[in-house]
């Protein structure tokens, strides 16, 4: 089951969810609050993506490297890129159920650093990048699950009001360069080497272990093979979030894609 909806990165035609109209200006109806009768109910038996910049998030806040993270807290999963694996928040059980490890009995231990889905939830987006003004152009839908009562509750939110109140635009700045990554993924840019050949491997490290990628990258001077200014690279060398839009850029430059490195 899958209690949060994800992005879509819409390519070829602007499809919407079936059934689904984006919410534009419009407001919705949605609170959620230790004192709503389905609490934590979506923190269970959930199937939960996490992107890139949740792995940031979540390492730091349990204060562990990347890769044990990796190893503890996920599984792969094949997802709607047929060339690159989807990463997963592996559950933790108990008894007949399964939960966020990240769940108490009081809610959520990891709030402040939730992933993008629960931030997210109860809305949907999709992102349309055809768009004329060359921008991305991103849409928002109200999904409705019977188990959730948010719904019940008399707060009225807009879109905006709900992306800032749950700092949404931050997660959502580093997911847009995530789904352009993604997207060259999808055009199989392995070639010859196939899934899990080395360049992939490299792709799955920028991604999804950025102490490897920044103990990768120092050790190779990356940042010295392109035209970065001074700042720029104080901030690559100082915050991960960096380091990561810099490695998304880095991957575009080694496997055919537009990059906006200029290499020296
Ligand atoms: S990270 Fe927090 S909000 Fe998200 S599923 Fe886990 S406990 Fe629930
Ligand atoms: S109101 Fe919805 S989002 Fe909040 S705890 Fe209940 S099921 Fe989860």
């Amino acid at each position: 089951m899958s209690a949060f909806l994800h992005f879509e990165v819409m390519t070829e035609s602007r499809k919407f969810p079936e059934g689904m109209r984006p919410l534009g200006g419009g407001e919705f109806t949605f609170k959620c609050h230790p004192g709503v009768s389905c609490f934590t109910v979506c923190c269970k038996n959930v199937e939960l993506d996490l992107y890139p910049y949740d792995i940031i998030r979540l390492r730091t806040r349990l204060a562990i490297d990347s890769e044990t993270f990796m190893r503890t807290h996920t599984e792969l999963k094949k997802g709607s890129n047929p060339y690159f694996p989807t990463v997963i928040l592996k559950l933790a059980s108990t008894g007949k159920e399964k939960q966020c490890p990240f769940l108490n009995e009081q809610g959520c231990t990891v709030y402040e650093d939730r992933p993008t889905a629960c931030r997210t939830y109860p809305l949907e987006r999709a992102v349309d990048r055809r768009c004329a003004s060359g921008q991305p152009e991103d849409f928002y839908f109200l999904t409705n699950h019977d188990y959730c009562k948010g719904h019940y509750e008399p707060q009225q939110n807009t879109v905006k009001q709900w992306l800032r109140s749950q700092h949404l635009e931050q997660f959502n700045q580093v997911n847009d360069r995530w789904a352009e990554v993604d997207t060259l993924f999808g055009s199989n840019p392995w070639k010859g080497e196939g899934s899990g050949g080395p360049k992939q491997q490299m792709a799955f490290m920028v991604c999804y272990d950025i102490d490897g990628f920044r103990t990768f990258a120092e050790a190779q001077r990356l940042v010295d093979h392109y035209r970065l200014n001074r700042e720029h690279k104080k901030r690559i060398a100082g915050d991960d979030a960096e380091l990561l839009k810099f490695g998304f850029e880095w991957l575009k430059d080694i496997l055919g894609g537009r990059s906006s490195l200029v290499r020296r």
